[in-house]
């Protein structure tokens, strides 16, 4: 059994000061009143430009983010990387689709792809697909919609952008992952990067793609996408999680009279989070996983098959959480043997408050998550009191 309430372990990189700082900042956000009225308020500070940059910096900013930049987070990754934890830089800011962001964000994920082929501490890159098409397309597209001329631009340009860092990624050797974002544009991001994987992963497992196991169809997927890979000859490079945006899909989907894409219950989509890494684990020969939870069961189980596989050091598997969060899972896992590695988010302040809020929110609305975080880092701090 690995032992995830080991807190020295786990915290032995946070200082007692950044420590207690934790405490304070799990605890303010348990609070879901104090986290809606300080999100609206931290968001009405930055646009009238009230100087609150240096307090969101030493309290959230810290807490979720490797820096504002990718050179900023040098420091960070090299620290986790000492202790057996590998960073995935994850470009967090939100909210810009104009084609100038656009390509903006594609040369900012280009230079992570290169940031990660010279810094062992970063193995893979990241990209949200909406940070480099605009949704409206993805959402046409996956609805099967005829586009105008000018949306057909804007979808090729798009595609360019993507197959652009995927070659990228290839030359680079460095496995490149789609995340996965709401239900009703996830069809065209499924195929496009089917697409990709067949372009890519001819010799080895460079393009991933992200399935969200709270959809109850995405089994089903996978077992599709299996037969293809195996009829035409690719690797798959899978990222599996249960989902972020399980409120926001059930409402539409009720909103639209339409059936919910969403599973029945928490227990369905554990068993589906599950399967699906055991289905890869039992196909590293075709198949390379990220295993992105923070849930210790699936972490448990997932370590467990792995080390009666003899698969327990295997480059096809990382467990992955993301940065300021579930330290007792990553850096027990890591002293274990299995490699892990986290997002390490970055960006200016004022892009990556999205990103913030919905990690704020995050802890408050997922039972237990937040509670759990301030009891291991209370028992930490106990602990060195001695
Ligand atoms: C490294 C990493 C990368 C990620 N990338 C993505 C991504 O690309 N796209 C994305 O959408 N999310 C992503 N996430 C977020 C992830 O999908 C989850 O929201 C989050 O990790 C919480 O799930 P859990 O497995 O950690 O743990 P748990 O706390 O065990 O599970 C909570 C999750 O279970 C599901 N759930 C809760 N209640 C119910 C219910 N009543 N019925 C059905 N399902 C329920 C929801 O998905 C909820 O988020 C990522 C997370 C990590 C750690």
């Amino acid at each position: 059994m690995l032992n995830f309430q080991n807190t020295e372990l786990a915290f032995k990189l946070r200082s007692d000061e950044e420590l207690r700082s934790a405490r304070f900042l799990f605890s303010s956000i348990s609070n879901p009143r104090l986290v809606r009225f300080g999100s609206k308020w931290a968001l009405w500070a930055l646009r009238v430009g009230l100087p609150i940059n240096g307090l969101i910096r030493r309290t959230v900013f810290r807490q979720f983010c490797g820096g504002e930049s990718i050179r900023s987070c040098t420091a960070v990754i090299e620290r986790m990387h000492d202790r057996g934890v590998q960073s995935i830089l994850d470009y967090s800011a939100e909210g810009k689709y104009g084609e100038e962001d656009l390509d903006r964000t594609h040369s900012i994920i280009l230079s992570t792809i290169e940031y990660a082929q010279e810094h062992p501490g970063v193995p893979l890159a990241v990209f949200k697909p909406t940070g480099l098409g605009p949704s409206a397309i993805w959402t046409a597209v996956s609805a099967g919609k005829t586009l105008n001329a000018e949306q057909e631009k804007q979808w090729a340009r798009a595609k360019e952008r993507i197959r652009s860092l995927c070659a990228a990624a290839q030359r680079a050797n460095i496995p490149l992952m789609f995340d996965a974002e709401e239900s009703w544009m996830q069809k065209a991001m499924d195929d496009l990067c089917l697409e990709m994987m067949r372009t890519f992963n001819q010799e080895r497992p460079i393009v991933f793609n992200t399935l969200q196991m709270y959809r109850h169809d995405r089994l089903e997927y996978l077992k599709e996408i299996d037969s293809i890979s195996e009829r035409d000859g690719f690797y798959i490079g899978l990222k599996i999680v249960r989902g972020a945006y399980m409120e926001k899909e059930r409402q539409r989907a009720q909103e639209r009279g339409v059936p919910s894409p969403i599973q029945p219950d928490k227990a369905a989509t554990d068993r589906d989070y599950n399967a699906a890494c055991a289905f890869i684990a039992d196909r590293l020969d075709r198949y390379a996983l990220v295993a992105g939870s923070h849930n210790e069961q699936s972490a448990q189980l997932l370590a467990d098959l792995l080390t009666s596989n003899g698969q327990k050091d295997t480059d096809r598997v990382y467990f992955s959480q993301l940065y300021g969060m579930s330290d007792h899972i990553s850096f027990n896992l890591a002293a274990a043997g299995f490699r892990v590695v986290k997002y390490l988010p970055f960006g200016p302040i004022q892009e990556v408050m999205p990103y913030l809020i919905r990690r704020a929110e995050e802890n408050t609305s997922v039972g237990g998550q937040s509670g759990r975080e301030l009891q291991l880092i209370s028992e930490e701090l106990r602990r060195r009191k001695g």
